[in-house]
């Protein structure tokens, strides 16, 4: 029997277990505030950006909702940075990516103060990662742990092949995959669009996480029997829906599902584990910036 990964039940879980560190905090007079920064006007983007201000509200997080016009200089995004950066009430800042082409992202990302990088984007949190001393996780990577974790599957020994190495889930993946720790002690091969015979990579594995952004590019003949498969694909191809499309991950579900010990869906896997880890993170990012000890699920 392949076990479907249930990321909604598991990231409610995640929710209802920070409940206990929230009460720690409003205890102390804490609320844990997250700002939203947007810089488009892609409804995707604006989609993303009220619902994690809605898991905010749900979980007790005060969310401040920051947009930011398009067509501004840059310079505008970087002074509402700075200003929250100040903000004595902020523990959080995410910026939603991507922002428009005339704005150079690393300059945004270096200029968040580390301690509220609840993404964990910043050069100074993606070292304390590598180091193996991180102080917020990616959300979506750490979202991966978490879910192995809930399905009992240790990666200590495995083989485990990322297709994808983008700095925002193959990179961080690999390396808490890889980690001295609990959750890591994987053997890790990283593949992406240069590799040569994927296929052979990813039938070598035991867990293999896809994120590369290419709809259903991995089909059962590429896996073996037993593997545990976490699909982070988001992909809009053409349906007959009322949207007119549909979204499916990276993997071809069906097929895989005849080979995998354990898969996640698209969607309803990884992507609610995303949204969960941010709360985590500003939750932790609260606890540290007042001073509270709070304990995180
Ligand atoms: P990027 O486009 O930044 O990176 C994609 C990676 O996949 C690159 O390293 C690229 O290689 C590699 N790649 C592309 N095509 C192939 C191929 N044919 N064979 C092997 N490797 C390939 O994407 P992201 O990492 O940002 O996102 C990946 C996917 O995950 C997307 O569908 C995105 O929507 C989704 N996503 C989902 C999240 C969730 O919460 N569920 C969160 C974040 C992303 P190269 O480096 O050589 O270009």
């Amino acid at each position: 029997m392949t076990e479907i990964i249930d990321g909604n039940a598991v990231a409610q879980r995640i929710r209802d277990d920070l409940g206990d560190a929230i009460t720690t905090l409003e205890a102390e007079a804490v609320t844990p505030t997250l700002a939203t920064v947007l810089m488009s006007d892609d409804p995707a983007s604006e989609t993303y950006v009220s619902m994690k201000q809605d898991d905010c509200a749900e979980v007790g997080i005060e969310a401040i909702d920051v947009e930011i016009d398009p067509d501004a200089p840059a310079q505008e995004l970087y002074d509402e940075i700075d200003r929250l950066n100040a903000d004595d009430n902020v523990d959080g800042i995410l910026v939603q990516m991507p922002v428009p082409d005339h704005v150079d992202k690393q300059p945004v990302l270096r200029r968040i103060d580390p301690e509220k990088d609840v993404d964990g984007f910043h050069p100074e949190n993606v070292g304390r990662l590598v180091a193996g001393d991180a102080r917020y996780k990616p959300c979506t990577p750490h979202g991966i742990q978490k879910l192995l974790e809930a399905v009992d599957v240790d990666p200590e020994g495995e083989d485990a092949v990322i297709v994808g190495r983008s700095d925002i889930v193959g990179k961080p993946m690999a390396n808490l995959l890889m980690q001295k720790a609990v959750g890591g002690n994987a053997t890790v091969t990283v593949c992406h669009s240069r590799t040569d015979d994927l296929a052979t990579k990813t039938r070598a594995a035991d867990i293999v996480v896809a994120a590369a952004g290419v709809p259903e590019m991995i089909d059962g003949s590429m896996l073996s029997e037993g593997v545990v498969v976490i699909d982070v694909g988001i992909n809009r191809v053409d349906a007959e829906t009322e949207k007119g499309y549909e979204l499916v991950g990276d993997v071809d579900f069906e097929s895989a599902k005849q080979k995998a010990a354990a898969i996640t869906p698209v969607p309803g896997g990884v992507g609610p584990m995303t949204r969960a880890m941010l709360l985590y993170n500003t939750v932790k990012a609260a606890g540290r910036h007042n001073d509270v000890s709070v304990s995180l699920p």
